[in-house]
C-alpha cells in the first residue's frame, strides 16, 4: 500500500501556525502589486482566490484578503521536518514537491498503513501546527486522489480490490492529465464520470483523448504501474544527458535538446524551492571525446527562460571541432536557497519576469498532473 501525503494550503498554513492572529482569516501568501498568489487559505478560496492568480486580481475578488509575503526558507524547514517524521516510518519516500510525497510503508511490519497515516497526521499537527491530508491505496494514482478527496485534515483509505468502485462515481477531471480542455471534451461526449471513461470503447475514447486514451483508460480502471521515484531532495546538482540515435551535425537539433532539458531540470529546481547559478553543457564527439563549458550567472535563477539565451553561446564555445556529436548533456550547479532572493521569486521585478514566472508555475502545475505538456520549442523534436 502507498500513502500519499498532501499538506493543506501549505505556505498559508505555515504562516497561520506562526502567526495565530491569521487563523480563520482569508489570507494568502504571495507578492503584492504585480506578484502572484502562491498559496491561499480555505477561507480565501471561498471568495474565489486560487493559485497561481495575480495578487491584484485576488484583491478584487476578495477585498479583505490579507496577503503575506512568503518566506521560502521557513517553508523548507517545515517540509524537511514533515518528511523527517515520515522517514522514521519508512525509507521509501518519494518527495513529489515541497508539500507532497508518497510513502511505501509495506516493509514496516510494526504498523499498518492506516496507523502510519494517523500517526503522521497527528505528529505534524502537534509539532508543526499545520494540517495534512493523506490517501492510502495500492498505487500512486489511488493514493493521490484519495488524499485530495476530502481535504483538509482528512485520511481516506481505499482497500485493495475496491479501486474501480472508489473511482467510478468521481468526475472524470480527477484523472491525471485531465485539465480544462480535455475535461470539457470528455463531458461534451457524455463522459462525466470515471466509470464512463472506464467502460468507453477505446476507439471512442481515442477520438477525444488522442494517443493518451489507452493510458487514461488504465487510470480510470485504477491501474497505475508507476514506481516510486526515490530521490533525495538535497541534490548538489541537476543534470540530464541524452545519447543520440546516430551522429548529429544539426545545431538546431542540439539546441532544441538542451532547451527541453532546461525545461525539465528547472521544473525540478522549482519543486525543490532552489535556485541555480551555473549552467554547464557537455558534448561528446563521435570519437567519444567529451568537451564541457559553463557559464555562471550574476544572480541565481529558477527560470528556464534565463537559461535559454546562454545555450547558443555555450554550444558555440563547446562545439569547436568540425565533428559530429553522439551525446549532449546539461547540468545546473551552484545550487542556492533562494530565501535571500525571496523577493525575486514572489514579487517579480518587472512585467516580463512576472509573465515568465506565471508561465513556469502553470507548466509545473500541469506537469504535476502528468499532463503531456511541453513548450512550443519542443514540438519539432517531438514530431520526429
Ligand atoms: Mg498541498
Amino acid at each position: 500500500m502507498i500513502i500519499h501525503l498532501d499538506a493543506d494550503a501549505f505556505f498559508a498554513s505555515v504562516e497561520q501556525a506562526e502567526h495565530p492572529e491569521l487563523r480563520g482569516k482569508a489570507m494568502a501568501v504571495g507578492g503584492r502589486q504585480r506578484g502572484i498568489i502562491a498559496s491561499a487559505t480555505y477561507e480565501a478560496r471561498k471568495w474565489g482566490v486560487y493559485t497561481p492568480m495575480p495578487s491584484a486580481r485576488a484583491m478584487q475578488v476578495c477585498p479583505h484578503l490579507i496577503i503575506v509575503r512568503g518566506d521560502f526558507s521557513k517553508y523548507r524547514v517545515y517540509s524537511e521536518r514533515m518528511f523527517g517524521f515520515a522517514e522514521q516510518l519508512t525509507p521509501w519516500i518519494e518527495r513529489a514537491s515541497i508539500d507532497e510525497g508518497y510513502f511505501d510503508v509495506g516493509g514496516n511490519r510494526q504498523i499498518s498503513p492506516r496507523a502510519a497515516a494517523e500517526a503522521l497526521q497527528q505528529r505534524i499537527a502537534m509539532e508543526l501546527g499545520i494540517t495534512v491530508s493523506l490517501g492510502i491505496g495500492i498505487n500512486k494514482l489511488i493514493s493521490q486522489i484519495a488524499s485530495k478527496l476530502r481535504k483538509p485534515n482528512a485520511i481516506v483509505e481505499v482497500p485493495a480490490g475496491t479501486e474501480r468502485g472508489f473511482l467510478a462515481p468521481l468526475g472524470s477531471h480527477w484523472l491525471p492529465g485531465v485539465g480544462t480542455i480535455l475535461g470539457a471534451r470528455l463531458r461534451a461526449v457524455g463522459l462525466h464520470f470515471i466509470a464512463q471513461v472506464a467502460e468507453a470503447p477505446l476507439e471512442f475514447l481515442a477520438q477525444v483523448a488522442g494517443n493518451y486514451a489507452a493510458q487514461l483508460q488504465l487510470y480510470s480502471r485504477g491501474i497505475d504501474p508507476r514506481p516510486l521515484d526515490i530521490d533525495p531532495c538535497d541534490a548538489k546538482s541537476y543534470g540530464m544527458q541524452e545519447t543520440f540515435e546516430g551522429n548529429v551535425t544539426d545545431k538546431a537539433f542540439v539546441l532544441g535538446t538542451l532547451i527541453t532539458m532546461a525545461d525539465e531540470l528547472m521544473s525540478k529546481v522549482r519543486r525543490d524551492l532552489k535556485a541555480i547559478r551555473t549552467v554547464t553543457i557537455t558534448l561528446r564527439y563521435s570519437d567519444m571525446s567529451d568537451v564541457t563549458h559553463g557559464i555562471t550567472l550574476p544572480t541565481p535563477t529558477d527560470l528556464e527562460t534565463d537559461v535559454y539565451p546562454l545555450l547558443p553561446r555555450l554550444i558555440r564555445e563547446t562545439w569547436s571541432r568540425r565533428a559530429s556529436l553522439r551525446l549532449a548533456g546539461l547540468r545546473l550547479t551552484n545550487i542556492v536557497d533562494p530565501n535571500i532572493q525571496g523577493e525575486l521569486l514572489l514579487d517579480p521585478m518587472d512585467a516580463k519576469r512576472f509573465k515568465q514566472k506565471q508561465a513556469a508555475h502553470l507548466l509545473d502545475a500541469m506537469r504535476a498532473r502528468s499532463l503531456p505538456i511541453m513548450r512550443a520549442h519542443s514540438l519539432p523534436r517531438h514530431r520526429e
